[in-house]
């Protein structure tokens, strides 16, 4: 588990504890390039650049980044939009989860359309979800198959009669 924020929601808390019983990794509050809607810093004209990765740390994030010059006025510098995403269970196939309940908006219809069209899976979490352990459970079912888990046993444990 990696580092707490200082405003995490409850119900956030809640989905990590039960995602560290059922033995689901996920990485806290990466970013999200929106590589696709860079903005000229010189004349506002948009660009982009396929070439960003799809997550990067807080820290390796930077708000303005270099690309092929712009159509507008040849410049090369351009702001760079992002999202920031509670939780990041896989990079590489890009299942992504929200917390609903959270300021950085699971119900923002614009985030997920975006995040949905270029192909990365967001998984809303809402409270009612982690409010009952038993039912997050089929949640952590279907995460550990796509992206494994450390504790299958707490997964797939038999339930005697
Ligand atoms: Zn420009």
């Amino acid at each position: 588990m990696s580092e707490y924020r200082i405003t995490e929601s409850e119900s956030e808390s809640k989905a990590l504890a039960l995602l560290a019983y059922y033995g689901i990794r996920a990485e806290r509050g990466l970013y999200v390039p929106k590589f696709d809607q860079l903005e000229c810093e010189k004349c506002g004209s948009e660009g982009a650049d396929p070439t960003l990765p799809a997550f990067l740390k807080a820290e390796e994030f930077k708000p303005t980044v270099t690309a092929s010059p712009c159509k507008g006025c040849g410049g090369t510098s351009y702001k760079l939009p992002w999202y920031v995403v509670d939780l990041t269970f896989s990079r590489r196939c890009k299942i992504i989860g929200e917390v609903k309940g959270t300021k950085s908006s699971a119900d923002d219809p614009k985030k997920i359309a975006w995040l949905r069209a270029h192909g990365y899976w967001p998984v809303i979490i809402r409270n009612e979800m982690v409010a009952q352990p038993e039912d997050f459970k089929a949640v952590c079912q279907a995460l550990a198959i796509a992206v494994g888990t450390d504790k299958p046993d707490k997964l797939w444990e038999v339930e005697l009669a």
